[in-house]
């Protein structure tokens, strides 16, 4: 499927790197060459950079991403190492290898990088385009693989330009993926080490480094994914009111659009100008800001189903739900 006119494509010399830099730091998304496939990037620090993430892939829901350091130095700013960490990063980086580790407090990571969680995936991937252009930027970049959502993961360039076509705002075109194959994930959140999905380096490789795995998420066949089992997804403690076009007692108000009801203990509004891109950009760290004792629940405001709306409601009639992990909650790849 493309996407109308043909984004533009550089050969990954020093000019078109720090070319690339430029259109992230401008809350751009830049297409860029890793070992395992193409990541769609956007500086990881920027919510409405990450926000441009899921709407260019068209994204129904907001899972987490992977966020890229240059080294586990930098890596360690924005998330906490423990011992098995330190050996896998020593052992395996920069590599395809992603580490899900909690979220340092206060981290300046787009809290939609983590969908609201308290964890982040990190990596340091393995490819001196991704390196230079990451250093670059003096920032972690958040990417997934660089294709529309539901198709294969792009691993060159041309795949890239004919998915995204012009929803990517540059494509660093460094040749073929070697691997060709997302990273491994590894969740180290929890007692066991848990391999939620399989992939550049080996499940026996990483055992030799850190003992026994356990398998969850794609690892383990027909289990529910890892992430709604593990991490959960992130839900408010107060209840959350959908579809809401008033204010009852004691409510904070989460609202979107020009013209929100009155009355609300506290109001955050999504997006005043009833745009859904800040919309989502805002919606993890709103959510949590409204979600405070002394409060009967969150009112939230109906949101348009179109474009970035369709993760945003996902988001929050979950947000709404009762608290059960989600079974239809499927790896996206
Ligand atoms: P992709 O977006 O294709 O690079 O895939 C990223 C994968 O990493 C998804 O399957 C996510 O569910 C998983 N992932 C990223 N961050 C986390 C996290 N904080 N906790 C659990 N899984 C994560
Ligand atoms: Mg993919």
């Amino acid at each position: 499927m493309s996407a109308g006119p043909a984004p533009r494509v550089l050969a990954p010399d020093a000019a078109a790197i720090a070319e690339a830099a430029r259109v992230l730091r401008a809350g751009g998304l830049v297409a860029f060459p890793t070992e395992t496939v193409y990541g769609l990037g956007a500086d990881a620090l920027n919510d409405r950079a990450v926000a441009r993430i899921f709407e260019a892939k068209g994204r129904p829901r907001f899972n987490p991403l992977i966020v890229h350091f240059p080294a586990a130095e930098d890596a360690r700013h924005c998330v906490v190492f423990d011992a098995r960490a330190e050996r896998l990063a020593a052992a395996f980086w920069p590599g395809p290898l992603s580490l899900v580790l909690p979220r340092r407090s206060g981290s300046a990571v787009s809290l939609l990088a983590s969908a609201g969680l308290e964890t982040l995936a990190v990596r340091v991937p393995r490819n001196d385009v991704a390196l230079k252009l990451i250093a670059a930027l003096e920032r972690p970049v958040a990417a997934p693989s660089a294709n529309r959502s539901g198709e294969v993961s792009a691993t060159a360039a041309a795949h890239v330009a004919q998915s995204l076509g012009a929803r990517v705002d540059l494509i660093l075109d460094g040749g073929p993926s070697p691997v060709g194959l997302e990273s491994s994930i590894v969740d180290l959140t929890g007692e066991r080490a848990v391999l939620l999905r399989p992939g550049g380096v080996t499940r026996e490789a990483m055992e030799a480094v850190v003992g026994p795995l356990a398998l969850g998420g794609a690892g383990r066949p027909g289990a529910p994914r890892a992430p709604g089992q593990l991490a959960s997804h992130y839900a408010p403690r107060l209840p959350v009111r959908l579809n809401a076009q008033s204010v009852r007692p004691g409510e904070a108000l989460l609202a979107f659009g020009p013209d929100p009801p009155v009355g609300a203990v506290e109001t955050l509004n999504l997006s005043p100008t009833g745009d859904l891109v800040e919309a989502a950009a805002n919606l993890f760290a709103m959510l949590r800001a409204l979600d405070r004792p002394g409060r009967t629940g969150i009112a939230a405001m109906p949101v348009p189903g179109h474009g970035l709306g369709l993760a945003v409601n996902d988001r929050l009639r979950r947000a709404a739900a009762p608290r059960e992990p989600l079974a239809e909650d499927l790896p996206s790849g």
